[in-house]
C-alpha cells in the first residue's frame, strides 16, 4: 500500500548522521564496554520523591482521562513559574501542557505554518527539527550559525532568508553547541521576527542548565509575547525524560487552538504524570540546580582538560549538557573522527554533521557519564586528535 509522501519523506532521506550512535549501540549489545557520550540523558534516574508523587497520584485515582489542555492546577503552576522567572504576565490560558518538548515543537509548528510554508531554523540543530517541520507539511530552511562566532546566530543571516517565511525556531541554551544567545543576538532575532512577521518558536528546554551568561526568554523582549511560542519541558530540568511532560507558552488564542490539536492528537497527558510534574515544580530552583550540577562540573572538567593543548578546541559551552569540540585540525570530518574514536578507543561521541552542516568537523560530547570515565574518554579523544594532527 502506498504511504503518504509526508510520512515517508519525514526524515528527508539520506544518512541521518547517527551511524556512530547505532554502531556504538550494536557494540554494546555485543558486550563491548563503550563510554557513551552520545545522547542527552541524565546518568541519574528521576528522583524517588517525584516517583513517589507519581505513584501516590495514580493510587489516588489520577488514572482516567485528564484535561486535554492540561490540568488546571498544573497550568496555574507553570504560569506562575514562568511569570516569576521572566517577569512577563502569564495566565493559565497562556499554558498548554503537552507530552514533552518534542510534542510541543510539533504542535507549535502546526499552529504557525500552513502546508508548503517556509519554517526557518538554526543550524547546528537538535536532530528532530527538520523532520518536525516536514511533519506539519512545511518546508524547513536552515540558517547557519558560524563556528567562528561560537555558534551565535547572526540576525542578518536570518533576515536574508526571512521574506515570506512563517516561523523561526531557535534554541538557547543550545543543543548541540552549548551556546547561550546573548541579549544582542536575541534582540536581533526579535527584530527580524517583527520585520518579517514571523512566529518565533523558542525551544527553552535547557533553561535550567546555564553555566555562563544569562538565559533570556524570547517572550520577555518588547513586542515578542504576542508572536512567541516557548517550548518548555521537565525532561532536562527534572530528569524526567521518560515521563513525557512539557508545555507551550503562547498567546491565549494560539494556546486555545493548539489545545484543539491536543484533543485530536495526544488526548492529553497522563494525570499521574501531571501530578508528579506539579510536585516536581514545587521543589523549586535548588532542586533544579542539583539536577544540573553534574553537567556544570563535567563541563568545567572537559574545558580544563582541553585547555592543556591546541589541537582540539572547545566551543565555550555556556549552557546545556554538552560540549562541542572542534577537531578540524585533525583533517578528518566529525563523522570519520567519531567512527575512529569508537573503533579504536570505545568512546562514542556524536559527529557534528549529525546536527547539520554548520558543525561539520566538530564532535559533540554529552556530559552524561561519571567524571572519571569522562576524563578518560576525553584523554583518548585528545591523544587520537594529536596523533592525527601530527600525521596530517
Ligand atoms: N529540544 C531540544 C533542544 C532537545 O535537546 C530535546 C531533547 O533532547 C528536546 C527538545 C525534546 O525534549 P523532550 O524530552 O521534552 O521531548
Amino acid at each position: 500500500m502506498a504511504l503518504s509522501k509526508r510520512i515517508t519523506g519525514l526524515t528527508g532521506g539520506g544518512s541521518d548522521g547517527w551511524d556512530v550512535y547505532y554502531r556504538a549501540k550494536d557494540m554494546q549489545a555485543q558486550g563491548v564496554d563503550i563510554a557513551m557520550l552520545t545522547i542527552g540523558e541524565h546518568d541519574v534516574g528521576t528522583d524517588i520523591s517525584i516517583l513517589d508523587a507519581m505513584y501516590g497520584a495514580a493510587k489516588a485515582g489520577h488514572v482516567g482521562y485528564s484535561m486535554f489542555t492540561g490540568n488546571t492546577n498544573l497550568r496555574e503552576r507553570v504560569a506562575g513559574r514562568v511569570a516569576e522567572r521572566t517577569g512577563v504576565e502569564t495566565k493559565p490560558e497562556n499554558v498548554l501542557i503537552v507530552p514533552g518538548g518534542q510534542a510541543g515543537l510539533f504542535a507549535a509548528h502546526h499552529a504557525a505554518c500552513d502546508e508548503g510554508d517556509t519554517a526557518l531554523f538554526i543550524d547546528p540543530y537538535y536532530a528532530t527539527y527538520p523532520g518536525t517541520i516536514r511533519g506539519v507539511g512545511a518546508r524547513p530552511l536552515a540558517v547557519q550559525a558560524r563556528a567562528e562566532q561560537d555558534f551565535q546566530p547572526d540576525p542578518a543571516d536570518i533576515a536574508a532568508v526571512a521574506e515570506g517565511a512563517k516561523s523561526l525556531l531557535t534554541n538557547s541554551p543550545n543543543n548541540p553547541t552549548g551556546a547561550v544567545y546573548s541579549l544582542e543576538t536575541m534582540e536581533g532575532i526579535a527584530g527580524v521576527c517583527q520585520d518579517h512577521d514571523l512566529w518565533l518558536i523558542s525551544d527553552e528546554v535547557y533553561d535550567t542548565q546555564l553555566w555562563e551568561g544569562e538565559h533570556i526568554s524570547a517572550r520577555t523582549l518588547p513586542g515578542m509575547a504576542e508572536r512567541t511560542l516557548v517550548i518548555g519541558s521537565l525532561s532536562k530540568s527534572h530528569a524526567m525524560t521518560g515521563s513525557r511532560i512539557g508545555w507551550i507558552i503562547g498567546p491565549e488564542e494560539a494556546i486555545f487552538h493548539i489545545g484543539n490539536l491536543a484533543t485530536h492528537t495526544t488526548y492529553g497527558v497522563a494525570g499521574f504524570v501531571q501530578e508528579a510534574a506539579y510536585f516536581a515544580l514545587d521543589q523549586g530552583e535548588a532542586f533544579e540546580a542539583q539536577i544540573a550540577e553534574p553537567f556544570r562540573r563535567r563541563r568545567d572538567l572537559v574545558l580544563a582538560q582541553v585547555a592543556g593543548q591546541n589541537v582540539v578546541r572547545a566551543v565555550p559551552a555556556q549552557g546545556a549538557m554538552y560540549v562541542m569540540l572542534d577537531i578540524r585540525a585533525t583533517g578528518l570530518s566529525g563523522e570519520d573522527f567519531a567512527m575512529r574514536l569508537l573503533d579504536q578507543h570505545h568512546v562514542a561521541v556524536m559527529p557534528g554533521e549529525s546536527f547539520g552542516e554548520a558543525a561539520a568537523g566538530h564532535v559533540r560530547v554529552a556530559l552524561t557519564v561519571a567524571d572519571e570515565r569522562l576524563n578518560e574518554a576525553i584523554a583518548h579523544l585528545i591523544d587520537m586528535a594529536q596523533g592525527l594532527a601530527q600525521a596530517a
